[in-house]
């Protein structure tokens, strides 16, 4: 008698509810249909394909194209007591050889494999050999030619439907959109499969963007919510991120830096102990994070606008995997705009490409500068309906105040059109406040109209009407990318006066931060640990790094930070207890249960 699929989520896993739509698409797959798996970051994806694979007869294959990540969720399924192994280019012959003779003894429940290594002709025939139980295919967007990780061999995937018509396959991807979701269909011949779409909203993440001031005591402040915490650090260029890891670290905080022009030995050393340690901070260009599977990644701050919405969702999406609380934070101002543009006008691309390029950070733009609850607006550019207020990004919390601009704006648009659209703003604000110097008197400018009509309000308020004009498209950036502005189709109905312009107060930037240095180091606070209870969170902490040192695996494939979390507040005094937490599965408990009970009872004690 098989096991049914709620029983292997409990004993296994540990779990005790399927979430989503999980169990549907497990009892789908089961009854041996095909599914198309659209979900978040975070939503559960791979027990979509576990949970079946230890129900029905047979080996789960699973294709993915990381090989870094193989090993982890191979690592992973081990601890937990499933019998799983990988095959890919980073076996030795002999290893290798080993995994086959497994695979062929019906020994394995799941194996992970490369897609070039699958599609060998050797390896085809091994599986005809076999039984298979199913095909997960996962990373599915890989098949798209459009998107960022593309991988040729994921198109002749459809192979597998060819030569074995009745196995069931499951394609996953975090990727939202209908294109590159149509191509998954075409390309793995998956016309027939059922589509299973998740909401790709990320209830735990907290969004929260502001303007820069000063953007190291910013990220200092922001870190001190985050003492102890695993996180990333985004920046755009590579000087950037080396000079703020480097100066994170003399701060006190462990942070390490992480882009292209480090050497590949380096980049493997640091990503390594990202994913092998507890609460350290990864300065990052966007180099960093294809295939980062860290479950406990607690924020993802911005130091810089990203390039796009989906660029920006992905890389916050790498926070709270675990569904525990988790914070995006962003910080923007004028001058990035001009960055990007400028960016964007010197790349190789074709013109058609650079217009959608500016597209995209027009709307990443409108984003950071929205008045209204931005988890609407985020997943709006996901094609999907999302009513507000969420209560959990920074516009629902405290609602930015607005203030009637129309004037303001009519006279910047103004200055800019008879300056000759020709300017940068820090000109064009020049004109609007009536400074007088060298440059204004040999371009006549001082004799226009507009001059010093803008003196009431001072250069900060000026920028702040620019940044936002430019987010609303009310102004935009030159093509060429020297950071001239010009009008736009919809300039003339607010110098008309038949458009209102509302733009928002930016707050006001803090105050000198406050002395605050604590002596004792503070951590999981962002998770809502009580200052009496850091004590035992730090042993829980502890305990689980030893033991995942001497098991030679990351910290959280011995315990989730949720599991952890649910230990400290049950304080379980048996295995009986210790078995009910979610995460603790029969094999995990037979190995560690009394090492952590054991720390709970000398604390309690
Ligand atoms: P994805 O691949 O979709 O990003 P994962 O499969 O890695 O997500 O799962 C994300 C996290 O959620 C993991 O820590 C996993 O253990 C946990 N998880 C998944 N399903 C459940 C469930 N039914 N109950 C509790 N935790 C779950
Ligand atoms: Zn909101």
């Amino acid at each position: 008698m098989l096991s049914s699929p709620l029983d292997i989520l409990h004993s296994v896993f540990g779990y005790t509810q399927f979430r989503g739509h999980q169990q549907a698409i497990v009892e789908h797959l089961i009854d041996g249909g095909d599914a198309l798996v659209l979900m978040p970051t975070g939503g559960g994806k791979s027990l979509c394909y576990q949970v079946p694979a230890l129900v029905r007869q047979g080996i789960g294959i699973v294709v993915s194209p990381l090989i870094a990540l193989m090993q982890d969720q191979v690592d992973a399924l081990r601890e937990a007591g499933v019998a799983a192994a990988y095959l890919n280019s980073s076996l030795s012959a002999e290893d290798q050889r080993e995994v086959e003779r497994r695979l062929l003894a019906g020994e394995l429940n799941l194996l992970y494999v490369a897609p070039e290594r699958l599609l060998t002709g050797r390896f085809l025939s091994l599986l005809e050999r076999t039984e298979v139980a199913l095909f997960a295919i996962d990373e599915a967007h890989c098949v798209s030619q459009w998107g960022h990780d593309f991988r040729p061999e994921y198109r002749e995937l459809a192979v597998l439907h060819q030569r074995f018509p009745q196995v069931p396959r499951i394609a996953l991807t975090a990727t939202a959109d209908e294109r590159t979701r149509e191509e998954i269909v075409e390309r793995l011949a998956l016309q027939e499969a059922r589509q299973f779409v998740s909401s790709f909203d990320r209830p735990n993440i907290r969004y929260q963007v502001g303007q820069r001031h000063n953007a190291r005591r910013q990220l200092m402040e922001f870190l001190e919510r985050h003492r102890g915490d695993t996180g990333i650090v985004y920046a755009l260029s590579r000087r950037k991120v080396d000079e703020t890891a480097a100066w994170l670290s003399e701060a006190g905080i462990e942070a390490l830096p992480y882009h292209a022009g480090l050497d590949a030995a380096t980049r493997h050393a640091h990503q390594r102990r990202f994913l092998r340690e507890d609460g350290l901070v990864m300065v990052a260009t966007v180099a960093f994070g294809m295939g980062i599977d860290k479950p406990d990644v607690r924020f993802v701050a911005h130091l810089d606008l990203p390039r796009s919405m989906e660029g920006y969702y992905q890389e916050t999406g790498r926070a709270g995997r675990d569904g525990l609380p988790a914070e995006a934070w962003m910080l923007f101002g004028l001058s990035d705009v001009v960055t990007m543009s400028q960016m964007i006008a010197q790349s190789e691309s074709a013109d058609e490409r650079k217009r959608v390029e500016r597209q995209k950070l027009e709307s990443l733009l409108a984003y950071a500068e929205a008045t209204h609850c931005r988890r609407e607006q985020l997943l709006a550019a996901f094609g999907e309906t999302f009513h507000g207020p969420c209560g959990r990004c920074d516009n629902c919390i405290e609602p930015p105040k607005t203030w009637d601009a129309t004037v303001p704006a009519q006279k910047a648009l103004s200055a800019v059109y008879r300056s000759g659209q020709r300017f940068g703003s820090g000109h064009v604000i020049d004109i609007l406040r009536g400074e007088h110097n060298e440059r204004m008197s040999e371009l006549g400018h001082d004799r226009l109209t507009t001059f010093g009509v803008g003196a009431d309000m001072d250069e900060k308020q000026w920028r702040s009407v620019f940044r936002q004009l430019l987010a609303m498209g009310l102004l935009e950036a030159d093509a060429e990318g020297y950071g001239t502005l010009r009008l736009t189709k919809a300039s003339r109905d607010v110098l008309v006066g038949n458009q209102p312009v509302r733009l928002r107060e930016d707050a006001r930037p803090p105050r000198a931060a406050r002395k605050r240095r604590d002596s004792q180091l503070v951590t999981g606070t962002s998770l809502g640990v009580e200052a009496f209870e850091q004590p035992l969170w730090d042993e829980l902490r502890k305990l689980r790094t030893q033991l995942a040192r001497q098991h030679g695996v990351p910290p959280y494939v011995i315990f989730h930070d949720a599991t952890l979390l649910a230990m400290l507040r049950a304080l379980p005094a048996n295995e009986e207890e210790l078995a009910a937490i979610s995460g603790v599965g029969e094999a995990k408990l037979k190995r560690y249960g009394s090492d952590f009970l054991a720390v709970i009872n000398a604390q309690e004690a």
